[in-house]
């Protein structure tokens, strides 16, 4: 029976009838880039997170860069982030020229430790940009009332969090800047893409102007106005995401309530299997937070965990691990990095961390099998 590989991978996209119909219109529609379905999808994504603006672009990694770029980093400049996740949080600082600087997170959460900013900070601190790791918001309170008291932009990596909240605030209302992807394992998908939600009009006029060339205007308001002239004003990217994309975010949102009660839904039935077991241990979460579980992550205590990750791709369970911290990647080892000092809670995690499947269209009877295979694994 077991010839299969990776038959319940760790993360996978929900696409219905009403998302292929929305795209197929805008295909017979006079726009497929930058047409009305853009402006609907930062509405509509606005609205949900309870943000004044949001800027679509075409994937997290250039918000992200939208994010770094608006809060004016550059070189000499410094920007607090955790190791604890994707390599694109740290590379868009490299982008802007400005320099990464790595604070340890905590144990049970492996969310950035605020006791360990202050710390890391220096005259030239510009930005803290917190990480919702695995879909629980951190602890903004305190982030936030460093980021005042120390006159710092607070950003928010919350590509894994869409859905979450932090006491009853939404992620992407919270942080000065926030930031969401749209890949195919994110919480919606538009293939590839992404957003900035914020608050601030300056922001969100920069980054609009910032995906689009660095041009003042776009095409189809230009067709309005039936003029030709446009202006370049700054340097700028094109980060555009197309209307057919912005057309399957719209039609995914609709369905993020049902997705994510879905994921809350498999996380419960996760915690109650392994509450019992002195091997393996979730991360926990914390009173005040609604974590929206873009990933489940447990940390394997024992066996060794590369042995049980073997053990469990054998069986058929696509199990990952969310991440070698960021400064460990050959590219960030061989930087030189004077403000480096060892991260030695991550460093401790990423040894034990496990990613078990987790997306809306995994059923009860296949996290019983997952359940029962790394139970099996775990001892
Ligand atoms: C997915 C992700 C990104 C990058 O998003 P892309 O859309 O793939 O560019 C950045 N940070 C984190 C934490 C992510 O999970």
């Amino acid at each position: 029976m077991e010839k299969i590989i990776n038959l319940i991978p760790y993360g996978k996209q929900h696409i219905d009838e009403d998302d292929i119909r929305a795209v197929v219109e805008v295909l017979k529609s006079d726009w497929l880039t930058t047409g009305p379905k853009v402006q609907e999808f930062e509405t509509a994504i606005a609205g949900y997170v309870g943000s004044k603006y949001a800027v679509a672009v075409n994937s997290g990694t250039a918000a992200l860069h939208c994010a770094m770029y608006v809060m004016d980093i550059g070189p000499g400049d410094e920007v607090i982030l955790p190791p604890m996740t994707f390599a694109a949080t740290a590379n868009a600082i490299l982008y802007q020229g400005g320099t990464p600087v790595f604070v340890d997170v905590e144990a049970d959460t492996l969310l950035i430790d605020p006791e360990k900013v202050e710390e890391k900070i220096t005259q030239k601190t510009k930005a803290i940009v917190a990480v919702d790791y695995a879909g629980q918001p951190c602890d903004y309170e305190r982030l936030r009332e460093i980021a005042n008291r120390l006159n710092l932009i607070l950003a928010a990596d919350s590509c894994h969090a869409l859905g979450a909240e932090y006491k009853g605030k939404k992620a992407g209302s919270i942080a000065d800047l926030t930031v969401f992807s749209f890949h195919p394992v994110k919480h919606i998908t538009t293939g590839e893409g992404g957003m900035v939600t914020t608050n601030n009009e300056i922001f969100a006029g920069r980054m609009r102007q910032f995906r689009n060339h660095g041009i003042t205007s776009d095409f189809r308001t230009r067709e309005k106005q039936a003029t030709f002239l446009y202006e370049m004003t700054e340097l700028g990217y094109n980060y555009r995401l197309p209307d057919i994309q912005c057309a399957l975010g719209i039609s995914q949102l609709k369905k993020l309530p049902m997705f994510l009660e879905r994921r809350r839904a498999i996380a419960r039935r996760y915690d109650a299997a392994f509450m019992g077991s002195s091997h393996i241990q979730p991360l926990a979460n914390k009173p005040h937070t609604l974590n929206a579980y873009h990933l489940y992550v447990i940390r394997v205590l024992q066996p060794d965990r590369g042995k049980v990750f073997q053990w469990l791709r054998e069986k058929g369970i696509g199990v990952n691990v969310h991440y070698l911290p960021v400064y460990r990647h050959p590219y960030y080892a061989q930087r030189p990095n004077p403000s480096f000092t060892p991260c030695p809670v991550t460093e401790e995690a990423y040894e034990q961390i496990l990613s078990l499947p987790m997306y809306p269209s995994l059923t009860d009877e296949m996290a019983n099998t997952v359940i029962r295979e790394v139970l099996d694994a775990c001892g």
